[in-house]
């Protein structure tokens, strides 16, 4: 049965956006008769990463969450080691490494932002500690990053950069995806750049960037192969398939191209909603999640901070009788049913604990009219005019 079709005045959450080219490109590919992975379009996204953020490689895959597990598995995580990850993120983060057999190791979100409290990371590294995986959260870099990645150097660990949400965002200038070893982006339909499902893997460390272009075409030498770099094509180490069609990767370019565009818009709502709501952040009644220092954001997402569960599960409810779909984000993963059943009850995380029951996404994608905002907005009003 098909879901019934939501009223014509619904304001979806999240609506994918054609820039423009896409359709073309896609016959392009097409045309030039090569749909599989790692043609020209491809070669061409993964250029746009190295040489607009300086990324030593950039591997296109068919999801963040792929890059993810591409990550575990060329840092070779075994059973036994630990993986220190923010409780406050989505379950790949996790998942990837898990897959590997490591232990999940979680720790809290900091006061004010939903990002890893970079001063409790040091507690948690043990003799096990492989590595830190930190997420970008709304396309922001940790308060204190710099801290983060001098602790991973001292005591010898990677840093695995979740940059699913953090296309186009910089940290002291340096643009996040290039901070780590190795960095994890998306192209998912909500993200701002998006292939429908995509995803890259950008390599910074240089000793990882010929492993992982093998383990990216299922364990084979293929691409230097085709380089004329080596004599026969054969299985020379372990690997999957990560690569996506062409398909993707020239819709992904078509956006990519437009990437200036796609930002500019994203910020006007950003600061529409940010202009709009102030009066309500004045009164007390609801925050904005702040911009971390050092950090400029890209606009991924516009988080507004409840009081109380209670109050933001029916401003939730309110929005959506208002035909308005806004959605709460991250339930944290160490209260999740899978992570309690593998280790019992953990230790409370206070602050994940809190952004999970508080934050409330609201609308914000590329073809929000200006009337469907104001929309959200009084009726965020309206809601609060009440209390
Ligand atoms: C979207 C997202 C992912 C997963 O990316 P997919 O492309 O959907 O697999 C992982 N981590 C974070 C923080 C995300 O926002």
């Amino acid at each position: 049965m098909l879901p019934s079709p939501l009223p014509p005045d619904f304001i979806p959450f999240n609506k994918p956006h054609l820039v423009g080219p896409e359709l073309e490109y896609i016959r392009q590919a097409v045309a030039a008769g090569k749909l599989s992975g790692n043609g020209e379009f491809t070669q061409r996204c993964q250029q746009f990463f190295e040489q607009r953020y300086g990324i030593h490689k950039a591997l296109l895959t068919t999801s963040g969450t792929d890059a993810l597990e591409m990550a575990a598995l060329l840092l070779d995580i075994k059973p036994g080691d630990e993986v220190i990850v923010p409780s406050y993120t989505f379950t790949s983060t996790a998942n990837a490494f898990v897959l590997r057999g490591a232990r999940i190791v979680f720790v809290d979100s900091g006061p004010e932002h939903p990002n890893l409290d970079v001063a409790q990371v040091a507690a948690r590294i043990t003799s096990r500690t492989r590595a830190i995986v930190p997420v970008h959260y709304g396309g922001q870099a940790a308060d204190n990053f710099t801290e983060l990645l001098a602790l991973a150097r001292q005591h010898h660990l990677w840093v695995v950069e979740d940059a699913a949400q953090a296309i186009e965002a910089r940290y002291r200038g340096q643009a996040l995806g290039t901070l780590g070893h190795l960095a994890a982006f998306s192209f998912h339909e909500t993200k701002n750049v998006s292939a429908g499902e995509g995803g890259l893997l950008a390599i910074n460390d240089p000793t990882l960037a010929a492993r992982a272009e093998i383990l990216w075409e299922k364990g084979t030498n293929r691409a230097a192969f085709f380089r004329g770099e080596a004599a026969r094509y054969e299985w020379v180490d372990v690997g999957s398939s990560f690569l996506p069609s062409e398909l993707n990767a020239a819709y992904l370019w078509a956006q990519l191209e437009a990437i200036d565009l796609i930002q500019q818009r994203r910020q006007q709502l950003w600061q529409t909603y940010a202009t709009a709501l102030a009066p309500l952040v004045t009164a007390g009644q609801v925050r904005v999640l702040p911009t971390q220092t050092d950090s400029a954001p890209n606009w991924h997402l516009f988080g507004m901070l409840c009081r109380h569960e209670a109050e933001r599960d029916e401003l939730l409810a309110y929005l959506r009788h208002r035909h308005i779909l806004a959605v709460f984000h991250y339930l944290p993963l160490h209260r999740s049913p899978y992570y309690v059943s593998r280790h019992g009850n953990a230790e409370p995380l206070p602050h994940a604990e809190r952004f999970g029951q508080t934050l409330v996404r609201l609308p914000l994608f590329q073809d929000l009219q200006p009337d469907q905002q104001q929309r959200v907005i009084d009726a965020i009003n309206e809601f609060y005019t009440t209390r």
